[in-house]
């Protein structure tokens, strides 16, 4: 019987949140280093001390404190995340997760990948930020399949705001068309997930 009190109370609870839940997450086509958030969330590799793609793009825009900074917390492991200031970048924090390299899909990359969104979000959260964005964590240099990636990001960032009030809101910030469409049409079908 509790089950099935649990169960009504759910339906209810994602009934009234969709429309909450729906604007809370914002798609954006650009570069996440010109974004205004309280964080940035970077795809970085486990030295933390730079690298291509986005990392490389959010340690130029930063300068060089964010490099000095990121020597300080002694690398990261994949699927964790660190925080620092945003140094010259628009951005007040920057979050450093460290994304799965996709080996085929039998080494934990689904698990690992959804575990950067979650302790991003926690981090962010703990530091009181209001607003964060994320680039499409795994799918560059790491070869993470875009479609399974952006399922697994859309899936824990809903989760998580069902269960969290900060971040207030979450910016997908898409580099390519290939990304920004794939997301656009996962975001506009299904629920979101209440477990
Ligand atoms: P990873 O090693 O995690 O795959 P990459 O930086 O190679 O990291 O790619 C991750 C994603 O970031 C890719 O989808 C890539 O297109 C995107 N990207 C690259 N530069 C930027 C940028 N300036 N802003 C937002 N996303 C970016």
């Amino acid at each position: 019987m509790e089950k099935y009190t649990n169960l009504f109370w759910n339906s209810l609870k994602i009934i009234f949140n969709l429309p909450a839940m729906k604007s809370r997450i914002e798609l954006v086509l650009g570069d996440i280093t010109k974004v205004t958030t309280d964080a940035i969330v970077n795809a970085a590799n486990r030295s933390l001390l730079g690298g291509g793609g986005v990392d490389g793009a959010i340690h130029r825009a930063a300068g060089p404190a964010l490099l000095e900074a990121c020597r300080m917390l002694e690398g990261c492991e994949t699927g964790q995340a660190k925080i620092t200031e945003g140094f010259q970048l628009p951005a007040s924090h920057v979050i450093h997760t460290v994304g799965p390299i996709w080996y085929g899909g039998n080494q934990q990359e689904k698990e690992l990948l959804a575990a950067c969104y979650r302790n991003s979000l926690e981090l962010a959260r703990d530091n009181g930020c209001t607003t964060i964005a994320f680039p499409n964590i795994s799918t560059g240099i790491y070869r993470f399949p875009k479609k399974e990636a952006a399922r697994i990001a859309i899936a824990e960032v809903k989760k998580y705001l069902f269960h969290n009030k900060l971040p207030e809101k979450v910016f997908f910030v898409c580099f390519d068309e290939e990304n920004f469409n794939l997301y656009e049409e996962l975001l506009d079908e299904g629920l979101p997930t209440a477990n």
